[in-house]
């Protein structure tokens, strides 16, 4: 109910009150008038007929009474009357002719007690008031009762009941309510239009200020006051529509300045545009402190550390992957994964990365070929363009409906902090890059000497800690200086380049091969044992020997000689090792060369005292 039916109601409310009191006042005051009125009739036809009576006793005309009575009976509105002789009456008299003897209660009672009765009886048609009046016997009024009755003074004679129609006060009376009424019905329809009229305008600005104010409120700042045709109302609409208008520009400039900071479509679609800017700077906040965060971390693994941390906390994804796709190589590297990746991507293939767009299970089953089948399982894999060079993929495998369709949701978000890695993933890759160009050898694209101090440095603890041994093999051409004198230093290069690809052929993808200097090369065979290494060492050996090497019109072939030491049984000093490479690559150098030698401390120590080694 809004407040002009309230108010209506409250009129109409007391407008009844004060009608239902008035009509009950006229009617009770009416009804109290008519009854004295009629009270006052009675006992005036009282007085009448005891005076008629006694002038008819005094006269000897008491056989005429009955022409008197009736005569009074004839007056208007008088519709009985009649008369009853008390006990001491009937006693000195008799009944009289008419039989004038009480006719009911209320005429006995009266003649007992002296006192008069009255009694007013209703019906939907008429109103009649029954009154009986007692003759009580006095000796000092005229003439004196007592001269003639047997009676005391105060004894009751007889008494004389009417029954007199006073209907036609309640008809007035009910006139009367119904003009009043009338009047009271006009007056009040006639306030409640002119109140209506009044506070129609004044009521209308207030809902319509409650309603616009409640859009605001649950933020559409569209909506305006309607201000009505009077001044005042239409002031207050005026002031307050401008400064919705004014909200209304202020929001949407704030909301989409703020938002062109995000790279994603992930705007919150709120309706209230205050709770957008506010998701908005909380997201672009999250991001600012992502980003000065990333921007200190040393390693590239850091940052997708960081991202994953990201994925896991914040955005609460459970199982998923990070992916490296190097575009030139082909290859794929799992740089992070929570529960292990799902799909075989580092056999070098990636459906995501291919299309460069996003792999949905739920739009099409079985899309990709790659993920391991798990029938309760949906997958989702995003590529992310880093460089010309590098996609990074977020895979992310979901079990629940509610899951995927949240993470699904959660794109726009992900990209966003991809997003903002992006730079510090392309610098840490670049780094990553120079470094290793640092320790690649130009013309054979070999590890150089730089990478196996390193290696030595940090690795070799961790393989004497692990137990893990390492064949090492010392490689050097034989008589190569000799394709310099002859041919020239190209084809010498040459010559280089062919046996790098030979032992890159002969060995797994574990071991590392590095030119040690000039046409030397140094092996490191990872998990190696004594069979592995001499047969390493032969492949390489003949492999080379088969080589056809062009000089012009020209082709010739060399061979190699190769010294193999076992790290960390000859020694746990891979330098030591190395040095014992060499020693038994003289010792078969010295021995014809072309073979392979595999330290023996007896024999090589011989050799080294006798050369001097
Ligand atoms: P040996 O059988 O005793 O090893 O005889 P060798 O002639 O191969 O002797 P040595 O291994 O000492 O020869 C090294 C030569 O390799 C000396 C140098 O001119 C040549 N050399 C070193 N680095 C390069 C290079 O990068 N390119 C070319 N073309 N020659 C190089
Ligand atoms: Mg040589
Ligand atoms: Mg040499």
């Amino acid at each position: 109910m809004n407040s002009r039916q309230k108010v209506m109601l409250i009129l109409i409310g007391l407008f009844l009150t004060f009608f239902i009191s008035m009509v009950v006042i006229i009617t009770v005051n009416f009804r109290d008038f008519g009854m004295h009125g009629a009270e006052k009739r009675a006992l005036l036809t009282a007085e009448v007929v005891k005076g008629g009576l006694t002038a008819h006793m005094v006269n000897g005309m008491m056989d005429k009474r009955s022409y008197f009575l009736s005569q009074i009976e004839n007056i208007e509105n008088i519709h009985a009357i009649w008369i009853a002789r008390s006990p001491i009456v009937i006693k000195q008299f008799g009944e009289g002719m008419n039989n004038e003897i009480a006719r009911d209660e209320i005429d006995k009672q009266v003649l007992q007690t002296g006192k008069i009765a009255k009694e007013m009886t209703e019906t939907t048609t008429k109103s009649t008031l029954r009154m009986t009046i007692p003759f009580v016997a006095s000796a000092f009024g005229t003439p004196n009762c007592l001269r003639c009755h047997d009676a005391k003074e105060g004894d009751v004679l007889g008494a004389v009941s009417m029954v007199i129609d006073v209907s036609d006060v309640r008809g007035s009376s009910f006139s009367t309510v119904g003009y009043i009424s009338a009047i009271a019905i006009i007056i009040m329809l006639i306030i409640l239009l002119v109140v209506n009229k009044f506070l129609k305008p004044y009521l209308n600005i207030f809902y319509s200020i409650k309603e616009v104010m409640t859009a605001a409120y649950d933020g559409n700042y569209s909506k305006r006051v309607d201000g009505g045709k009077l001044f005042e109302s239409k002031a207050v609409a005026d002031m307050l529509n401008s400064l919705l208008s004014k909200l209304q520009k202020v929001f949407d400039e704030i909301d989409n300045k703020v938002y062109i900071f995000l790279r994603n479509k992930n705007k919150s679609n709120n309706y209230d545009p205050l709770i957008n800017i506010n998701n908005t700077i909380n997201q672009l906040s999250d991001i600012y402190k992502f980003k000065q965060t990333i921007e200190h971390d040393e390693e590239l693994q850091d940052i997708y550390e960081r991202l994953a941390y990201v994925f896991s906390n914040k955005f609460n994804i459970e199982d998923f992957s990070i992916i490296e796709a190097d575009r030139l190589s082909g290859m794929k590297t799992i740089v992070y994964t929570t529960k292990g990746c799902h799909c075989t991507v580092e056999d070098g293939v990636c459906r995501a990365d291919r299309i460069n767009l996003i792999v949905d299970s739920t739009i099409f089953d079985k899309t990709c070929d790659k993920f391991l089948e798990d029938e309760e399982s949906e997958y989702l894999c995003i590529p992310y363009s880093i460089s010309n060079e590098l996609n990074l993929i977020i895979s992310i495998v979901t079990r629940t409906k509610e899951e995927g369709t949240r993470i699904r949701n959660l794109v726009g978000m992900i990209e966003d902090y991809v997003a903002t890695a992006q730079p510090a993933i392309v610098s840490k890759k670049l780094m990553q890059i120079l470094n290793k160009m640092a320790r690649i050898d130009q013309l054979t694209g070999m590890f150089n000497r730089k990478y196996l101090d390193e290696f030595a440095e940090t690795s070799i603890p961790q393989a004497l800690r692990t137990e893990t041994p390492y064949g090492v093999l010392m490689i050097d051409i034989d008589f190569f200086k000799m394709i310099n004198d002859t041919y020239g230093h190209d084809v010498g290069d040459e010559g280089i380049r062919i046996v790098s690809r030979v032992i890159k052929d002969s060995i797994r993808k574990s071991d590392i091969a590095i030119r040690f200097g000039g046409e030397e090369f140094i092996v490191l065979l990872y998990n190696c044992n004594r069979e592995y290494l001499r047969e390493v060492a032969e492949k390489i050996r003949v492999n080379f020997a088969k080589q056809v090497i062009s000089a012009g019109n020209e082709s010739f072939s060399k061979t190699l000689s190769v010294g193999a030491v076992m790290f960390p049984d000859d020694s746990e000093s891979i330098w030591k090792c190395i040095k014992y490479a060499d020693m038994s690559l003289y010792y078969a150098k010295e021995h014809g060369r072309n073979q392979v030698v595999v330290y023996d401390p007896e024999i090589i120590k011989d050799a080294s005292m006798k050369d001097q080694f």
